[in-house]
C-alpha cells in the first residue's frame, strides 16, 4: 500500500477561532467563501503569503499577522522575493512578531512585544500550516499490510517532493 493522503490545516485554539467569519485558506482560495475586506490572515507562510496576494489582486485590503520575528518566506528566493514585492506594491502589511491572543465580532486582539493591538477584519483566514494525514498508517500496522507513506502524508511540503517520493515508491514496488 501507498499512503498518500496528503496533509490537513492545522490552527492553535486562539479564543474566537470558532467565528463565523473565521475561514482556512485552503476554502478561500478554493472558492468556497464569500471574499469581504477588509481580511486579516493569520499565518506568513507561503499558503498565507500567496493568499494575500490572491485577494490584493482582487483588490481587497489584507493584513498578515505572523507571530515570528522575521518573515517565514524569506526574500532570496525568487518566489519569496515577488510574493513579498507584489503584496507590498497592492498595500498588503505584513505584520511580524504578532502574537494572536483572541477574535471578538470582527476584532483580532494581537499582542507585538508588550503592546497589545486590535486589527478590524470582516474576514479572518486562517493559514497556520498542515499536519500530515498519516491516520491509515495504525491500520495497515495492525493487518502487517506491507506500507510507504509519501508526499504531504508523510511530511507537508512542497509538489516536487511528493512526485519524487510517489515515483520512487511506484519504481521500488
Ligand atoms: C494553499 C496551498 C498552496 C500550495 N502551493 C504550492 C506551490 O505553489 N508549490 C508547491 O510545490 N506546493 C504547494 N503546496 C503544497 C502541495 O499542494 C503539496 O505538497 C502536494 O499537493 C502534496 O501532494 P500529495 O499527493 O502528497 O497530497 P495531496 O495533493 O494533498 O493529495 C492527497 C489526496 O488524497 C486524498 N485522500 C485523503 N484521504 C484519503 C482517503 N482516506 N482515501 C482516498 N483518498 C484520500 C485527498 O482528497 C487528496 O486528493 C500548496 C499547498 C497549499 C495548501
Amino acid at each position: 500500500m501507498i499512503l498518500a493522503c496528503g496533509s490537513y490545516p492545522v490552527t492553535v485554539p486562539i479564543p474566537g477561532l470558532d467565528s463565523k467569519i473565521v475561514a482556512d485558506a485552503r476554502d478561500v482560495l478554493t472558492g468556497k467563501v464569500e471574499l469581504v475586506g477588509p481580511v486579516v490572515i493569520l499565518g506568513a507562510g507561503y499558503v498565507g503569503m500567496e493568499t494575500a496576494d490572491y485577494l490584493l489582486a482582487k483588490g481587497i485590503a489584507v493584513t498578515v499577522l505572523e507571530m515570528q520575528q522575521f518573515p517565514p518566506v524569506g526574500k532570496l528566493t525568487a518566489h519569496g522575493y515577488w510574493l513579498h514585492k507584489r503584496i507590498k506594491d497592492a498595500g498588503g502589511r505584513l505584520i511580524f512578531g504578532a502574537q494572536v491572543l483572541d477574535i471578538e465580532a470582527g476584532d483580532v486582539r494581537y499582542r507585538q512585544e508588550d503592546t497589545e493591538r486590535v486589527e478590524r477584519a470582516a474576514l479572518i483566514v486562517t493559514a497556520m500550516g498542515a499536519k500530515s494525514d498519516n491516520s491509515l498508517e495504525d491500520v495497515l500496522k495492525d493487518l502487517a499490510i506491507p506500507y510507504r507513506t509519501v508526499g504531504d502524508a508523510k511530511s507537508p511540503r512542497r509538489i516536487l517532493e511528493a512526485i519524487h517520493e510517489g515515483h520512487r515508491a511506484g519504481e521500488e514496488l
